[in-house]
């Protein structure tokens, strides 16, 4: 027994250490402490869930630190982890900011401060003393809650329990995607809702489980370091919410109906409305074969739709991005580093596409840096070949539709991506001719993010897309599907027009930096929404077929 006192708590494993780094970060981010410090103990925990040895044990060897990424400061919180069982600042910044009653305030429409102050004057810590105290009359007691505040609380309360509950700002997909895999994978169960037909705006988040029991997935599902407090919970499902107020749904299936609740809580609803009464099935396939039509890929989940769905593009048959910055204008690796990465993801070419000078916000290329660039791109290919770096540019449309370079440096490229990155709210005849002027130019292969959009933050540009497609079929040019998580542009209808109009597509990341590469399964989940096919996207093809001889 005497032994046993050397270690008062049991040892904690990687997956449940993470977790309180997460709540950590997450507290910490409430608290209004930096950014930076919040993000440092998000990624310690992201590289602990990712690694294979056991971190109590490195941290007991002193030996946590050659894990890139942790520093002394969370070296230290380790080990009063692992010796202690708690995390004690941890616990002092909870009963602090009350993290649960900050999720359900946000869920509600009420700031951060606001929901922890009304928690204070209510007496009440957990968001379900929360409700309660509201069902009982007492929010009107609050100072500075008059009688409609009161009303929109209840109505909201009410109102977020019922299926259908959508929040008033749409998540990104990365984030989105991010959220529920990460909730899917601790509950071994499948990602579905909006995220799962990999919308651009996603408001609706579910995960289903299976399970003849399903009292302990509920359990584990209220534990989660994402979830901070579950507004609803009824005997197969819970509706729970993160700390910034997003409702995530948990649906626990019987065992033969997975299928059946999987694909119902994938929606859309219009989608699966068509489709009821939806018949019993252990997975999505036999619910299909039982309603005697072919199975149909979630992306292509929107409307109703019984046919057959064409063999939509996969991630794995991209063969090259061709929209990717390095660190000669605002990425932030080198040619080298970015070209590597590509390699190991498999692909076959890799166009560099830096900016220009006219983009001003950030360093762009002239055409002496685009020259220079040249040597480095070419050392690089010598190291890597066969694979090859194309020498390409994102080259600014200025407002009378010429580019941004001299003609003869752009005919030494091999890949032109043109971009209209000022003057976004110009009239639909200016943004039409100042871009089919551009288009015009020999030397320019696809347009970039062609509605310019920024998701939650600029509406697109009134560019007429139809003229644009006629322009793009006669002169051969493509049109581009972005995947940085903020734009997804072309969006996935345009795409649909794009493809009937006889232009290829082009799926690119305009990766800033290595990591920024993985976008790549983003912009070809959206093409796949635009019902493409590898036929319709230019860079399924070999180089041969995408540098001009
Ligand atoms: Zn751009
Ligand atoms: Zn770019």
């Amino acid at each position: 027994m005497e032994a046993m006192s050397e270690r008062a708590y049991p040892s904690l494993d990687n997956a449940e250490i993470a977790d309180r780094l997460e709540t950590f970060a997450s507290v910490l981010e409430l608290a209004g402490t930096s950014h930076y410090t919040a993000r440092a103990y998000r990624r310690a925990a992201e590289l602990i869930r990712e690694t294979k040895a056991p971190i109590a044990d490195l941290v007991s060897a002193g030996r946590v630190r050659e894990l890139r990424g942790i520093g002394p400061g969370i070296e230290a919180r380790l080990r009063e982890l692992l010796e202690t069982g708690r995390i004690r600042e941890l616990e002092e910044l909870e009963s602090e900011v009350a993290p649960e009653l900050v999720g359900l305030g946000r869920f509600l429409g009420l700031g951060p401060k606001r929901a922890v102050e009304i928690g204070r004057a209510l007496g009440v810590r957990t968001a379900e003393e929360f409700r309660a105290a509201a069902a009982e009359g007492r929010l009107a007691g609050v100072p500075g809650i008059g009688p409609k505040t009161e009303a929109k609380l209840l109505a909201a309360l009410e109102h977020a329990t019922r299926p259908g509950f959508r929040p008033r700002r749409g998540m990104l997909l990365n984030r989105a995607r991010a959220l529920l895999e990460g909730i899917a994978q601790a509950l071994g169960g499948e990602v579905a809702g909006d995220p799962r037909r990999w919308r651009d705006v996603n408001e609706e988040f579910a995960v289903v489980c299976f399970g003849p029991r399903p009292e302990p997935l509920l359990e584990h599902f209220e534990r989660l370091p994402q979830i901070v407090s579950v507004v609803e919970r009824e005997e197969r499902r819970a509706l729970g919410v993160t700390v910034e107020g997003v409702p995530v749904e948990l649906v626990v299936a019987e065992p033969q109906r997975f299928g059946t609740e999987l694909l119902r809580a994938t929606g859309s609803r219009a989608y699966v409305h068509a489709l009821e009464p939806l018949p019993d099935g252990v997975d999505e396939e036999s619910v299909y074969r039982a309603l005697g039509i072919p199975y149909c890929p979630p992306e292509l989940r929107e409307q109703p739709f019984r046919g057959e769905p064409p063999p939509l593009v996969e991630v794995d048959e991209i063969r090259g991005d061709l929209h990717v910055h390095s660190d000669w204008s605002d990425g932030k690796a080198s040619v080298l580093d970015m070209a590597e990465a590509a390699v190991e993801r498999g692909y076959d070419y890799l166009a560099i596409c830096d900016h220009t000078r006219n983009v001003r916000v950030v360093p762009g290329l002239d055409a002496d840096d685009v020259r220079r660039q040249a040597e480095e791109i070419a050392a690089v290919n010598e190291v890597l070949t066969p694979f090859r770096v194309l020498r390409g540019i994102e080259c600014d449309i200025l407002p009378d539709g010429s580019l941004d370079l001299p003609d003869d440096v752009l005919a030494e490229l091999e890949w032109v991506q043109a971009s209209v990155h000022a003057g976004q709210r110009g009239s639909a005849a200016e943004l039409t001719k100042r871009t089919v002027e551009a288009m015009r130019h020999p030397a320019v292969r696809c347009l970039s993010h062609p509605k310019g959009r920024i998701i939650n933050h600029r509406q697109e540009n009134a560019l007429d897309l139809e003229r644009v497609f006629e322009v793009a079929l006669e002169l051969g040019t493509a049109v581009e599907t972005n995947g940085l998580p903020d734009r997804l542009d072309l969006r996935d209808v345009h795409v649909r027009a794009a493809i009937e109009g006889g232009v290829p597509i082009v799926c690119s990341t305009d990766a800033h930096s290595v990591r920024g590469l993985g976008n790549m399964r983003l912009s070809v989940a959206t093409a796949r929404r635009g019902w493409a096919t590898a036929e319709h996207v230019l860079n399924t093809r070999p180089l041969s077929e995408i540098v001009r001889p």
